[in-house]
């Protein structure tokens, strides 16, 4: 093992990068230059996360007989190394869209019991559901984001301690259903579940509208657990966005999704057109733009696929991808 003199073996649901940083604590490493030192490795920002990655592959290289226990902590890319898709996590086939890479997610409890999870390598998730803790993204000091190997010693190079801050039992509702479903090994459920994120408008860029992106993920998760409090929130919140828009414009974003909770949430919607009480109502100063899908278009207005491209190319209307804008609608309508 040359000069290595602590291997780490994988804890449970342990993230791989909290592997790698407490192979780097156990050999005296307290910052990224002293760890580059030890292994010759540049570019330790990099995401550190599949059994192919090079700083992985020194350890491996290294560890004799024992590489193996070492090597099942981390994930297996299911694309050639280097091109972005999918990896294999518990067993369970995680979309790439679902990957957080480059900056990522820092609980400090996880990291105060050296035992980071594989859920905050899900880019989907905001807390921890082990601690019911928000997740740190940057310093709140200077503003650096955090990579894998930053705050080894749980503060930031420029002092600041890292203290993640409490949520509740609900913030952390779809972080449950992910981790239960990766315990599964559900495959299949993410699948559906990115499906459905991308019929509810989710937004994966993370400079989007943070609360909208929870009430979409949220909503997704209700309808994958058959829950109706996260959709008819979920309702509630398109209403408030876009009161401009005609409430069947908004229920065509569910309608065509075939699960019974679905239909029971549209149905109370129609008839009690009420405010959830736990959601308070968005403020927003200019009407956002309202946007469907090409399938959710040609439901609501009654025209043919042939129909409504017909009708796009008459206007000379771009759209972009297959998503039209607002105005788009309101023609097709009364075309
Ligand atoms: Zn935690
Ligand atoms: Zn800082």
């Amino acid at each position: 093992m040359d000069d290595m003199i602590f291997l780490p073996y994988p804890l449970e649901e342990e993230s791989p990068s909290s592997i790698l940083k407490r192979f780097a604590l156990g050999h005296g490493c307290e910052c990224p230059a002293q760890l580059q030192d030890f292994t010759f490795m540049i570019n330790l920002n990099k995401s550190e996360m599949t059994i192919c990655s090079p700083l992985v592959q020194w350890i491996a290289a290294r560890a004799g007989r024992d590489a193996q226990r070492f090597l099942a902590g981390f994930y297996i890319p299911l694309v050639r190394e280097g091109k972005h898709g999918p990896f294999e996590i518990n067993g369970t086939i995680v979309p790439s869209k679902f990957i957080r890479r480059g900056p990522v997610a820092f609980c400090s409890q996880c990291w105060d019991e050296r035992h980071e999870r594989y859920i905050k390598d899900i880019s989907l998730t905001e807390c921890c559901p082990y601690h019911h803790r928000r997740y740190i993204h940057e310093c709140p000091a200077c503003h650096h984001k955090l990579y894998w190997i930053s705050a080894l010693n749980g503060r930031c190079a420029c002092g600041h301690v890292f203290v993640s801050e409490a949520c509740s039992d609900d913030d952390v509702y779809s972080e449950r259903y992910l981790l239960e479903t990766i315990r599964n090994q559900d495959s299949s459920a993410l699948s559906k579940l990115k499906m459905l994120l991308l019929e509810l408008g989710y937004c994966y860029n993370r400079g989007g509208d943070s609360e909208e992106r929870k009430v979409v993920l949220n909503a997704a998760a209700g309808i994958m657990r058959g829950q109706r409090q996260y959709i008819d929130e979920y309702l509630h919140y398109q209403t408030k966005k876009y009161p401009h828009i005609p409430l069947s414009y908004i229920q065509a974003k569910l309608r065509h999704i075939n699960e019974p909770v679905i239909k029971t949430s549209l149905e109370q919607f129609r008839m009690d057109h009420t405010p959830a009480p736990s959601l308070p109502a968005p403020s927003f100063v200019d009407p956002p733009e309202f946007e469907l899908s090409r399938a959710q278009l040609v439901r609501i207005s009654r025209h043919s696929m042939k129909e409504l491209k017909n009708c796009q190319r008459t206007l000379d209307f771009h759209g972009q991808g297959t998503v039209y804008a607002r105005y788009l609608i309101d023609i097709l309508c009364h075309y």
